[in-house]
């Protein structure tokens, strides 16, 4: 075996997702001498990113111009997945790692089913070596686990070098941040031949990442520094959500508080917007994981400290829901509750753990009508989330009691009170007059994204609600 990097001129990306697509997309676009094959289980979501007309599977500005370069060029969607696994010099792993619905660790810990499978099936189908890259975020010292099923299940003489390389991407500007990210991390054995795979897969991020970005650590560290920055994230925003209580009980305003912290060059400007809570598919499971990790490893202070940013963040979005029904003079019950959004964050479709299935299940248990709008989500996406967030309630009464709407205006119609779920930017845009005299009066506005001009409103005649601040109404 040669300690000389590997110089990568196939590689196979298993899970076709949110992470999978944009990072390999990205990567072929930018090293047009290497062969990328993106492979899925998932025939749909493989038919969407090779349909004609670019209807991606997923919303993420930037990724079609990217797909529309390198599709048929260097980068294949396929569901063929043991050609693709055969023919790479390496293979990233991204598929899904979501928190265990039931069993041991049940709602803490992360489902690795989807991870070992997909290692099993590179086991099963490899005919030379290979370097296996940890893409999906995963329980610390997955890498051993991985290494363990790929030499206990493959040809004899093969070798599979194991790397954790997270993605640290965000979903709404992933294309950016995979283009210029902030630091790419790749973790790796530090044996001689760790090494060496890690410089190979180094070198193909080389080609557009400047080196001086590129960290090369331990294995157990890149792990680790997955889970730590999805925490400390959040950490950030339950820290100016429990603020923002404080100051609506007090008088004191939020973003006044936000911006005198953030001036202090330790604490920084960003990341400290109040919201009615963080949503998407990581944060929480990323705490959650770490958390178990604690319990597991007995450091139950540990654990304690990390779950209460997950409580903090449940107790944000109650709260606001409940102040919603309180203003509404404590009664929703057949009450027209507009939600404006019901992705998670702006600039996505992705509605995973989305705050606004929270709060359009709260208004749905007070009785209350609503109507939503968004205008990235797909109808059956809404469906399917909140039958799944009211398991109890059979859809064709949830849909008595929800309408989807074309617009924001159109959502307003007839409304007791408008609710910003997510920030998209046309949100900010509407013609906020034409949305109060179709409202009903009082006519309400909840912003719980604060992207609003809350004067501008009140000078319309809308009875405005934000977060964090203690002179409202
Ligand atoms: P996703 O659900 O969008 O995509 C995963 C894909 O893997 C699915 O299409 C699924 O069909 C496919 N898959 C599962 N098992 C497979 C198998 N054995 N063979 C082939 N395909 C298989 O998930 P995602 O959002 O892309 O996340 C993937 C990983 O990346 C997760 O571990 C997540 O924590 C991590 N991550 C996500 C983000 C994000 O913003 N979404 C950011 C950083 C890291």
């Amino acid at each position: 075996y040669s300690m000389a990097p590997v110089n990568v001129k196939k590689i196979c990306c298993i899970g076709a997702g949110y992470v999978g697509g944009p990072t390999c997309a990205v990567i072929a676009l930018k090293c047009p001498h290497i062969q990328v094959t993106i492979v899925d289980l998932n025939q749909a979501r493989i038919d969407a990113w090779n349909s004609p007309d670019y209807a991606l599977p997923i919303y993420e500005p930037g990724l079609v111009d990217v797909v529309r370069v390198a599709r048929g060029r260097n980068l294949f969607f396929s569901t063929s997945i043991d050609v693709a696994v055969q023919e790479a010099d390496l293979i990233f792993v991204s598929v899904n790692t979501p928190t265990k619905k039931s069993g041991v660790g049940a709602g803490f810990a992360a489902d690795l089913n989807y991870v070992e499978s997909a290692t099993r099936h590179i086991a099963a189908v490899a005919t030379s070596s290979k370097i296996v890259v940890e893409k999906s975020t995963v329980p610390m010292r997955t890498a051993e686990s991985m290494r363990t099923i790929l030499e206990a299940n493959s040809k004899p003489g093969l070798r599979f070098d194991i790397l954790s390389n997270p993605e640290f991407l965000a979903e709404g500007t992933a294309i950016d941040d995979l283009f210029a990210p902030d630091r790419v991390l790749i973790g790796s054995l530090q044996t001689p031949e760790g090494k060496s795979a890690c410089q190979s897969l180094t070198n193909v991020y080389a080609n557009w990442v400047p080196v001086d970005r590129i960290l090369t650590v331990g294995v157990w560290s890149s792990e680790l520094s997955k889970l730590a920055a999805n925490a400390m994230l959040a950490q950030r925003i339950s820290s100016i959500n429990a603020l923002s209580a404080i100051c609506e009980a007090t008088g004191a305003n939020i973003e006044e508080v936000a911006h005198a912290v953030g001036r202090d060059t330790r604490v920084g400007p960003k990341f400290l917007r109040a919201s009615v809570g963080f949503g998407g598919s990581c944060f929480q499971k990323d705490i959650l994981n770490l958390v178990y990790l604690s319990e597991s490893l007995h450091l139950p202070e540990v654990a304690a400290y990390w779950r209460q940013v997950v409580t903090l963040n449940e107790y944000q979005k109650r709260r606001f829901s409940k102040r919603v029904v309180d203003t509404l003079f404590n009664t929703i019950t057949n009450k027209n509750i507009a939600v404006l959004g019901f992705a998670f964050k702006a600039d996505t479709g992705d509605t995973r753990e989305s705050p606004a299935i929270t709060l359009i299940r709260d208004f749905l248990s007070e009785r209350a009508h609503v109507t939503v709008y968004d205008p990235q989500v797909e109808v059956s996406q809404i469906w399917f989330d909140l039958s799944e967030a009211l398991p109890d309630v059979p859809l064709e009464q949830i849909k008595k009691q929800v309408t989807i709407a074309n617009t924001a205006l159109s959502a307003a119609q007839n409304s007791e009170a408008v609710v910003v779920a997510t920030e998209w930017k046309e949100f900010r845009d509407i013609d906020w007059r034409a949305v109060y005299d179709t409202m009903k009066k009082p006519a309400f506005v909840f912003d719980g994204r604060m992207i609003l001009d809350r004067d501008a409103l009140r000078e319309i005649g809308f009875e405005v609600m934000t977060i964090g601040r203690g002179d409202q109404l």
